[in-house]
């Protein structure tokens, strides 16, 4: 007695092409858990503390932090209250790993020599630093290459670059940011808050820097 479908010998080679597809699609999970882990687990933890972060400038020197209307929420631009800003050491606000270093829009043509050349788009020039928990602090408008590199690990107070005006910048200048969770935040330094919050009006204010001691990385 015969059935209404009739079996053909199973094909060695069609055995192997499945066998092969499983595989593959078990690493294809594999490696999509591992995505989750690594990417999306890390951005649902709470941040962690406020590292203790200094001014991204030498050591006892004064400067005036501001901001001013169509900057944006939380961001300040750093002047020196004395001398030139041009080629002054930026210095890494605390320990972490740089996790960008390079170019930002484009650099325009804006130098010690031709300070009124054309202007730039971005940030220029910058670093962008993770402190772990979290933080991050960025550094924007460098003169040169960053003097470091992406996933070097810098200890606080180490130099990152130096002033400039790179990007679209008036003026040379360190424009300088802090992040929790990805957000910009109020700027602290030597544990207290800089005050600068909205870019609603023109605000200043001087700070010292204490960024004195390079820590071990
Ligand atoms: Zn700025």
């Amino acid at each position: 007695m015969t059935t209404g479908h009739p079996t053909s010998p199973r094909s060695p080679r069609s055995s192997r092409r499945k066998r092969l597809l499983r595989a593959g699609l078990a690493l294809v999970a594999v490696g999509a858990a591992v995505a989750v882990a690594v990417v999306v687990v890390p951005r649902l933890l709470p941040p962690g503390p406020r590292p203790s972060f200094q001014l991204p400038v030498a050591c006892g020197e004064t400067w005036q932090l501001g901001t001013y209307p169509g900057h944006d929420d939380y961001d300040v631009d750093l002047f020196p209250t004395e001398g030139e800003a041009w080629g002054r050491p930026v210095l890494a606000s605390d320990a972490g790993t740089v996790t960008e270093a390079g170019i930002n829009g484009s650099l325009g043509g804006r130098t010690p020599d031709d300070p009124d050349g054309p202007r730039g788009r971005g940030g220029g020039y910058w670093v962008k630093i993770d402190h772990g928990g979290r933080w991050e602090t960025q550094y924007l408008h460098l003169l040169e290459p960053p003097l470091v590199r992406v996933g070097q690990r810098v200890a606080r107070g180490e130099q990152v670059g130096r002033v400039g005006s790179t990007g679209n910048s008036g003026a040379p200048h360190l424009h300088y940011e802090q992040r929790r969770g990805w957000q910009k935040v109020e700027t602290h330094f030597d544990g207290s808050p800089s005050g600068i919050t909205h870019d609603d009006t023109e605000y200043t204010v001087t700070r010292t820097s204490n960024n004195c001691a390079s820590g071990s990385p």
